[in-house]
C-alpha cells in the first residue's frame, strides 16, 4: 500500500492509473477507521480496480466550539486497517496542504443542508462539501462510497455532484452498528461506560419504529428519559429532506443528541 501526503503527488499517481485502465474509487473519511468505514472500503474494492482511502481530519467541517482538537487519531492502525484491506493508497494530506493560509473559495449546497445537522451546525455543511470536492481534485475517482450512518452528508454530496458535473458515481452504503445496535462511529471512544449503555437508548428506539408509530415527542422523551440532550428528532422525506407527504418514497427518522459531551448521530429508513 501507498501512502501519500502531498495533492501533486496524489494526482498523478491518479492520471497514471486512468492512463493504465484502471478506475479509482474513493473512500473519504476523518480516520481513526471502524468496521463501520471497513464496510465501505470493502465495497470500494468490488467497484472499482483500486480503492484509494483518505484520512483528513477536516478543521472547516467542525465549529467554534466543537471538538477539533480532540477528535480521536490513530494513523498508525488506520495503515494497518488500510493495508489488511487491500486499500491501494492511503491519501493523508496536511492541513496546510489542504488550506492555504489565504484559502477564500468554497462549495456550497442551499438545500438539503439546511435542516438537521444545518440548523445545530452553521457552517458544517459548508466544510463538508469543500473538502470532499477538494478531495475529489486530487483522487480524480470514478465512484466514491459514503455512509448512510451520515444521511443528510451523503445526500447533500450526492446533489453537489450533480449540480457541479463531478464525474463520480456516488454510492451510499449502508449503517454499520455495534451487536448492541449502538451505530458505529469515531466519536463512541469518548463514552464512558455509563454513557454508552444509556446511549443505547437511541439505536432501540430507532429500530423499534414502525411507519404507523411515529411522534417526534415519543422518542424525544425516551431519549431525555435515558439522561441524553436532543440535539433534533426529525421526521422527513428521506429524498427531500422536506417535510413528508404523500408521494414519499422513504421516510427518514434522524437522531442527534448528547451523552455527556458526546454528539450521537443515528437515523433509520422507513417505507410508509
Ligand atoms: P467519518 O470518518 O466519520 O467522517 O466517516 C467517513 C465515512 O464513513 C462517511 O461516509 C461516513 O458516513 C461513513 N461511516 C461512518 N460511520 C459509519 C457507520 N457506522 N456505518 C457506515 N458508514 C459509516
Amino acid at each position: 500500500m501507498k501512502i501519500i501526503h502531498t495533492i501533486s503527488e496524489m494526482q498523478i499517481f491518479a492520471q497514471n492509473s486512468h492512463r493504465s485502465g484502471l478506475t479509482i474509487a474513493a473512500v473519504p473519511t476523518m480516520g481513526f477507521l471502524h468496521s463501520g468505514h471497513i464496510s465501505l472500503i470493502e465495497r470500494a474494492n468490488s467497484e472499482a480496480d483500486l480503492t484509494i482511502v483518505s484520512v483528513f481530519v477536516n478543521s472547516t467541517q467542525f465549529g467554534p466550539n466543537e471538538d477539533l482538537d480532540r477528535y480521536p487519531r490513530d494513523f498508525k492502525r488506520d495503515c494497518e486497517i488500510c493495508e489488511q484491506h487491500n486499500v491501494a493508497v492511503l491519501f493523508a494530506p496536511e492541513n496546510t496542504a489542504m488550506y492555504s493560509s489565504d484559502h477564500s473559495t468554497w462549495v456550497t449546497e442551499e438545500d438539503l443542508s439546511r435542516p438537521l445537522c444545518g440548523n445545530s451546525r452553521p457552517g458544517h455543511f459548508r466544510g463538508v462539501t469543500t473538502v470532499v470536492a477538494k478531495l475529489f481534485n486530487a483522487i480524480l475517482p470514478d465512484v466514491a462510497v459514503f455512509g448512510q450512518k451520515d444521511a443528510q452528508q451523503a445526500l447533500v454530496i450526492r446533489r453537489m455532484v450533480r449540480d457541479l458535473n463531478f464525474p463520480v458515481r456516488i454510492i451510499i452504503a449502508p449503517l454499520i452498528r455495534e451487536d448492541d445496535g449502538l451505530a458505529m462511529s469515531s466519536r463512541n471512544r469518548f463514552l464512558s461506560a455509563d454513557e454508552r449503555s444509556r446511549a443505547l437508548v437511541i439505536s432501540q428506539t430507532l429500530l423499534s419504529l414502525t411507519p404507523e408509530n411515529l411522534d417526534t415527542e415519543v422518542i424525544k422523551s425516551k431519549i431525555s428519559s435515558a439522561g441524553g440532550t436532543v440535539d433534533y428528532v426529525e421526521i422527513l422525506d428521506a429524498e427531500t429532506l422536506r417535510p413528508v407527504h404523500l408521494e414519499t418514497v422513504e421516510i427518514l427518522v434522524a437522531v442527534a443528541a448528547f451523552f455527556g459531551k458526546t454528539r450521537l448521530i443515528d437515523n433509520v429508513i422507513l417505507k410508509p
